[in-house]
């Protein structure tokens, strides 16, 4: 059996003004998909291991991927797109295609286009209207139309933080192998669960998220039932079809996954209420203040505070200076504490070019944040050590700068890469647990920062990545919604 493969990953908050392009994305192409794209934390890698070991002839197209950001480039997607169709266009020349298994995001949203997976498939189907075809998709995806009419099976990540992307994609393409070899069809449904979440309120290790899951993987042992999700939208994309939504695909007819959708779609509807957040939680003022009285008077340490609202692995700009200005206010205080405090970090690369050019011991001025984000971010000019610098870090080849001011340290980034990665810190010579306070630009703190945590607070700090939901100004989603539109509204 031939098999299309391949993906797009992009998270894209249009609540941020920057336009994702090819310096952000890391694109494989042909061949390169297959011999490097394989990593444990995507779906691609489940999909292409369970198609190669049952021993189809893949024919791989595009794998792109990128950090969550602003919107995604109008040229840039329409090349990889123009090139993942000529792959396609290609091998129907060499022969038949018998069916397609994508890794798909499914909230990447295009300038001037937006849903960028529909788009994709729409053209896919042109070529391929027959052949069944199956997805793995983000947790975080939101269902669009064009998505449901072009794709046969849906599967969609069961935890978050996501640990479960290789077995998603496993999911997808056994989907896909059982259809094609029984040659029966794969059904879909769909409901709108007239909700939007908070990221840090639906971990999926936490109530209600855990026995929502748990109720979709009970799903998936009955009769005909073949995948169950829930697909929670995702809350800084101001879209009409932004929503949560429970997705079930059956095998040979559509009823049991009309039945089981309708099931589970009343389930975490019956929930709405309890989704909470799991961290203690303040407004930036009040995190800081807290943290500080953690250090000096309980002697807690490390503290650590989530900039929740300009999380850039949230698609935030990570440039937003509410908390950073909260700090500078206080000052003082960080003078004072036992330790430098520890913020990692900002995105923002003229700094790290001043840094760079000045070198390693040296001090320049900078100013901080602002570029992007200018409703939450002002530019904060401040005189820096370069304590230390790290070129070319990780897949996004990024520049690093460790730079302090008095008591402050703070990791400055020239590339949009987020601060949850765990060996972002040691690049630098940092370690964590050394320091008494420490404020990332993260929700949740992923586990590398949580197992060493004395204390965990997260900031509702302003960015674009707010997690006060009722208090973005959406324009276009669909209403109403729950939360925004108060406890017993939601409609159906
Ligand atoms: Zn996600």
């Amino acid at each position: 059996m031939r098999i299309v493969v391949g993906g797009m990953n992009h998270e894209s908050n249009t609540l941020n003004p920057i336009i994702t392009g090819e310096d952000d994305f890391v694109v494989f192409y042909g061949d390169e998909v297959l011999s490097k794209g394989a990593s444990p934390y995507h779906s691609s890698t489940g999909i292409i291991k369970t198609l190669t070991e049952a021993g189809c002839f893949l024919v791989p197209t595009v794998l792109a991927r990128a950090v969550p950001n602003g919107v995604v480039s109008f040229a840039f997607y329409q090349r990889i797109k123009a090139e993942f169709l000529r792959r396609v266009d290609e091998a129907l020349k060499q022969g038949s295609i018998d069916g397609v298994c994508l890794a798909l995001h499914g909230s990447m949203k295009v300038e001037h286009l937006g849903c960028a997976e529909g788009d994709l498939l729409t053209a896919l189907r042109e070529r391929l209207p027959r052949v069944p075809l199956t997805v793995a998709l983000d947790m975080h995806a939101t269902i669009t139309p064009e998505l449901l009419a072009c794709a046969n099976g849906f599967v969609g990540y069961k935890t978050a933080p996501h640990v479960d992307c290789q077995e998603t994609g496993a999911h997808a393409a056994q989907l896909l192998l059982e259809s094609l070899k029984t040659g029966r069809p794969l059904y879909t449904a769909y409901r709108r669960i007239p909700m939007l979440i908070a990221g840090e309120k639906s971990e999926s290790e936490v109530e209600p998220m855990s026995s929502l899951i748990a109720a979709c993987r009970a799903a998936e042992q009955e009769p005909g039932i073949r995948a169950a999700s829930f697909l929670l939208g995702f809350p800084w994309a101001d879209n009409e079809h932004n929503t949560v939504s429970a997705l079930v695909t059956s095998l040979d007819a559509p009823e049991p996954a009309e039945q089981c959708a309708e099931q589970l779609a009343a389930a975490f509807w019956a929930r709405r209420k309890d989704f909470a957040f799991r961290a203690e939680h303040y407004d930036s003022a009040c995190s800081i203040k807290i943290a500080y009285e953690a250090v000096l008077e309980q002697k807690q340490a490390p503290v650590f505070v989530s900039d929740s609202g300009d999380n850039p692995t949230a698609g935030a700009a990570g440039d937003a200076t509410d908390l950073l200005e909260q700090i500078m206010l206080t000052i003082d205080t960080v003078d004072s504490l036992p330790t430098p405090l520890l913020y990692s970090g900002f995105y923002d690369a003229p700094a790290v070019v001043a840094c760079l050019n000045a070198g390693e011991g040296a001090t320049v001025d900078i100013t901080l944040g602002g570029n992007w984000d200018t409703l939450n971010g002002k530019k904060i000019p401040l005189r820096v050590e370069v304590k230390k610098i790290a070129r070319n870090y990780g897949a996004y080849h990024a520049d690093l700068v460790l730079a302090a001011h008095r008591n402050l340290l703070i990791t400055i980034t020239s590339k949009h890469i987020g601060f949850g990665d765990e060996s972002l810190l040691p690049a630098l010579g940092v370690k964590a647990e050394a320091h008494c306070l420490v404020v990332v630009k993260l929700g949740y703190l992923e586990p590398c920062f949580r197992n060493i945590a004395a204390r965990a607070i997260m900031a509702t700090s302003k960015g674009c990545s707010n997690e006060l939901l009722e208090t973005i100004a959406y324009k276009k989603v669909r209403r109403p919604l729950y939360p925004l539109d108060g406890e017993a509204n939601g409609g159906s």
